[in-house]
């Protein structure tokens, strides 16, 4: 195929990826911006199977097929919940597959330090980065996945034992300028590189995990990008590039909207799993006081303007078609009912506002931290369904608290807050909620399912 004709393709999926990548932006025009970036993809991997004569066409469309069906099937069976791990093992293939292509470009000598002094620095760049999210996103799949403690582990000496690394991956690398054997220094590279991404990845709690997912994200795209110098391919580099910005963008999103500094999560040991004895400290000497489905229906029936605020245990429990059906049933009534969405709720970015959208919740009724935050003083019941740290006072006052500065939605400023949660755990975070002790907060002991449910079928009874 003629590489003019190539290069066409190739710059018309990358428009494809800046249209698609533009229309995530809303909840919207997500779905669409998906597909959109999807068939941009689709033409940069058939033009470049076409252009090198990689693969005859029936075996490309078998690859297609196959590749697709393992896809879908991947994407379909997934839980919401576990969305953060799949992009984390996904990262990793990601960064795998670029130091793979990388290596072996270095082995068959494709680019030599005597022809291409500087460009033979990018195969190693990209088999440093590359292995570096292959590692760390394997780490972070772990955790997330349960398959390994949440909780940050603490390396002796982490800063002198990654400096160490840090000047041993760049000696190994400027090795070829002094006459090293180029597979053998891709090799020591590799090795020290895959060691370095568990280093940086294991002092990580769970709570930043997500982040941390955003980073590694941003770095199998710079990855990429690099192979994409390595191999001359347009498409690689411009895409590589986008996914190294975007993800950037996102980890920078991400800390913001937590008040943390990047440097700050790398730095690790904040957060892990919550247990139990957390939740014993908390309910030393303060009491709670728990309500039942058919007081809260009384007092949600009754109200003028609720607040539903989802939150992590929405996604676990799965409730949001029952949240749509309690909220039309109040609207029936004539309660004002918003959904308030804090930027980080959830495990993801925009976690909540997919899984509403799910259940056909209208957009128009999804309100933003900074949008609602004021009105919660004019809401009789705040309805909290599996959220925690998000709404947790914590972060407003107690500065030694992980979550401290972290913007929160000021639910404590509604007449009644309402929990619904299984009990008194803490967040991911692992802060204790002092808001439930609060004379005004009432706790909904059970699954969020469940609960709703059981108020829906109340509220029509009332
Ligand atoms: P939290 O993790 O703070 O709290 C979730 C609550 O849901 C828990 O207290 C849990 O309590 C409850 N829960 C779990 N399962 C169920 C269930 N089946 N039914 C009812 N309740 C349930 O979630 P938030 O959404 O408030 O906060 C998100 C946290 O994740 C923040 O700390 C944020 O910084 C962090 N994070 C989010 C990211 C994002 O992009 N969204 C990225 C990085 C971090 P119990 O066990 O008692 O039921």
């Amino acid at each position: 195929m003629h590489s003019g004709f190539i290069e066409v393709i190739y710059l018309l999926s990358a428009i494809l990826f800046i249209v698609g990548l533009k229309k995530l932006q809303s909840p919207v025009t997500a779905r669409t911006g998906n597909q959109v970036a999807a068939v941009g993809m689709l033409l940069a991997v058939v033009a470049t199977l076409f252009s090198q004569k990689i693969l005859t066409p029936a075996e490309m469309i078998g690859g297609l097929v196959v590749g697709g069906f393992i896809g879908a099937v991947m994407a379909k069976r997934v839980q919401m919940t576990a969305m953060p791990e799949l992009v984390a093992a996904f990262n990793g293939f990601g960064g795998l597959a670029s130091a793979l292509v990388a290596a072996a470009e270095i082995v068959r000598g494709a680019i030599s330090v005597e022809n291409l002094p500087v460009e033979a620095l990018f195969p190693y760049l990209s088999i440093l980065v590359g292995t570096i999210t292959f590692s760390g996103s394997f780490i972070a799949f772990m955790k997330l996945s349960g398959k390994m403690s949440g909780n940050p582990v603490t390396i002796p000496g982490k800063y002198v034992v990654l400096v160490i690394f840090a000047v041993s991956m760049i000696a190994s690398t400027g090795w070829i300028y002094f006459g090293g054997s180029p597979v053998m220094c891709l090799l020591v590279l590799a090795g020290l590189s895959l060691i370095f991404g568990i280093l940086i990845v294991l002092p990580i709690g769970g709570a930043d995990m997500p982040v941390i997912v955003a980073f590694l994200n941003a770095l199998s795209g710079l990855a990429a990008a690099a192979t994409g110098f390595v191999l001359s391919n347009t498409a690689l580099i411009i895409s590589g590039a986008l996914v190294g910005a975007s993800g950037i963008m996102l980890t920078n999103t991400m800390c913001v909207a937590m008040n943390r500094k990047l440097w700050e999560v790398l730095a690790g040991g904040i957060g892990g799993d919550s247990d139990e004895a957390e939740a014993g400290k908390l309910v030393d000497g303060r009491t709670i006081t728990s309500t039942t489905p058919d007081d809260t229906a009384i007092m949600l029936s009754f109200a003028r303007k609720v607040i539903i605020v989802p939150g992590y245990g929405l996604a676990v429990a799965q409730a949001q078609h029952q949240v749509r059906e309690l909220a039309d049933v109040l609207q029936e009534r004539g309660v004002e009912v918003k959904y308030a969405v804090h930027p980080v709720a959830g495990r993801m970015p925009g976690h909540m506002n997919v899984l509403l959208a799910e259940a056909n919740v209208p957009y128009d009724a999804l309100f933003e931290m900074d949008e609602i935050n004021h009105e919660f003083e004019s809401t009789d019941v705040a309805l909290i369904i599996g959220a925690n740290d998000v709404v947790n006072p914590a972060a407003r006052h107690d500065q030694s608290s992980p979550i401290y500065g972290m913007p929160i939605l000021n639910v404590d400023h509604s007449k009644t807050v309402i929990f619904l949660k299984r009990s008194m755990r803490p967040g991911y975070s692992g802060v204790p909620n002092l808001l439930f002790f609060e004379p005004n907060t009432r706790m909904l002991f059970g699954d969020a399912k469940d609960s709703v449910s059981e108020l829906i079928a109340e509220v029509k009874a009332v």
